[in-house]
């Protein structure tokens, strides 16, 4: 029997249709500016080890108790990348199998309430994520959520989470999320716990790096509860991480994790996990994560000076908020118009939004993903301006038509594409 097709075979001669989008959406990320929260890009080093023969482990249970021959090669990564979590995070243990960040915060929810329990977290209009007990999520069916939000200037109201604490009594308190650009005071969280004996559970899936290189407060020694995706600031493979403050909850998540809510893992993923972690603990990974906040903290600024209202007047985190009501737009027009320019955002509730979550008064703009390709202060505040600049476009367009392309803007936001280019030496067919 000859399969020598199946292991030489290139996709593009194997399968055009799937090698044709691939392509195209390669060619899409080298000549747009990703200014989108969660984006981000792997080392190749760690695409390495995504794309390695590790794929083909099949892997259920721990190290040192799997349910499968053939594992000690992969026992060995998954420590790795164990050890190394728990040195990044200052945590006492670490589970690195969560297929994403919602799955991690799944694992929390199962170690730690049961249906019926009472969970506060904080509203998705305040920056809250929906795996933090949305209605239509699993969180929301399953658990009594009760909502905190913020004061009218953004920042969390930890007064009316106090109350809402001692009045509903639950059983797990969330803190961290999508949008809320600020730092939280994990200090204060974990008084309020504490009086009506509440676990807590901080989700840092979007600063995850910056309190690796410690340019955001560690919710570690007060948290109980870490999770995190590990493909946005973390600059990982797609999926989630959980890192417990103490020991003994770690028994708890890891069967949480397995058999409670997964099977196997995915090794190419943990592979890469621990390839990432181990760049995250180098003095490179503390320059970017403070190029990263820096950007962010320019691009506010310059959007602010053009007269943009920001959300808290600043950020902390690797995203700013711009809140468009004061210049009467929406973020979908605004979202359309940045992206026809070649720059990618998100719409995004804004605190205390009137607007559906499809139309949205805020866009949301994150910087990990340009400081990866290199940028730094000086871009981000002349993406400031040429944003902008076509959203200073958009007034007077009528309703439902789209803001014309300036040639011009256009072609400034592809030069500074590919000034800073992705993987150079490398293409889709030739990175391994
Ligand atoms: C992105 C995100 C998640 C979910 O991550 P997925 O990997 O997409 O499931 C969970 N929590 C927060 C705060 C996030 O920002």
């Amino acid at each position: 029997m000859d399969n020598t097709w199946f292991f030489e075979e290139k996709l593009a001669n194997a399968d055009p249709d799937v090698s044709q989008h691939i392509a195209a959406e390669e060619s899409r990320q080298r000549s747009q500016i990703e200014l989108v929260a969660p984006k981000n890009y792997l080392s190749r080093a760690a695409r390495e080890a995504m794309g390695s023969m590790v794929v083909f482990a099949t892997i259920e249970g721990y190290p040192g108790k799997r349910y499968h021959a053939g594992v000690e090669n992969f026992d060995a990564i998954e420590r790795l990348a164990i050890d190394r979590a728990k040195v990044m995070f200052g945590g006492g243990h670490a589970n690195v199998q969560p297929h994403s960040g919602t799955q991690a915060n799944q694992a929390v929810y199962f170690a730690v309430v049961r249906p019926g329990d009472t969970v506060l977290s904080m509203e998705l209009s305040a920056g809250g994520h929906l795996s933090h007990g949305l209605k239509s999520n699993l969180s929301g069916c399953w658990f009594e959520t009760v909502s905190y939000g913020t004061t009218r200037d953004g920042f969390i109201d930890y007064d009316a989470m106090e109350q809402l604490a001692r009045k509903h009594r639950p059983k797990l308190i969330i803190v961290g999320g999508s949008s809320y650009p600020r730092a939280i005071d994990f200090a204060r969280v974990s008084q309020i716990a504490k009086e009506v004996e509440a676990k807590t559970l901080a989700d840092v899936s979007h600063f995850s790096g910056l309190i690796a290189a410690k340019e955001y407060p560690s919710p570690f020694p007060h948290i109980d509860f870490m999770t995190s995706t590990t493909n946005k600031n973390l600059r990982g493979p797609r999926g989630g991480m959980i890192v417990t403050r103490d020991a003994e909850f770690g028994r708890k998540i890891d069967s949480a994790v397995f058999p409670g809510i997964q099977g196997g893992p995915h090794p190419n993923v943990i592979a890469a996990k621990a390839v990432c972690f181990g760049e995250a603990l180098k003095p490179e990974f503390a320059e970017y994560a403070s190029r990263v906040l820096n950007c962010a903290r320019k691009l506010a600024s310059g959007l602010g000076s053009r007269g943009y209202q920001i959300v808290t007047g600043g950020t902390d985190t690797p995203f700013a908020m711009v809140d468009l009501r004061s210049k009467g737009l929406t973020g979908d027009v605004a979202q359309k118009a940045l992206e026809d320019h070649g720059v990618t955002t998100n719409r995004n509730l804004v605190p205390h939004d009137a607007e559906a979550p499809n139309v949205t008064s805020g866009l949301r703009m994150g910087t990990s993903a340009i400081a990866a390709r290199g940028m730094g202060e000086a871009e981000a505040s002349g993406l400031a301006e040429l944003i902008a600049d076509v959203l200073d476009r958009i007034g007077g367009v009528t309703p439902g038509s789209s803001v014309k392309v300036d040639p011009a803007i256009a072609g400034k936001v592809s030069a500074m594409a590919s000034t800073f280019p992705l993987y150079p030496n490398s293409t889709m067919s030739r990175w391994i």
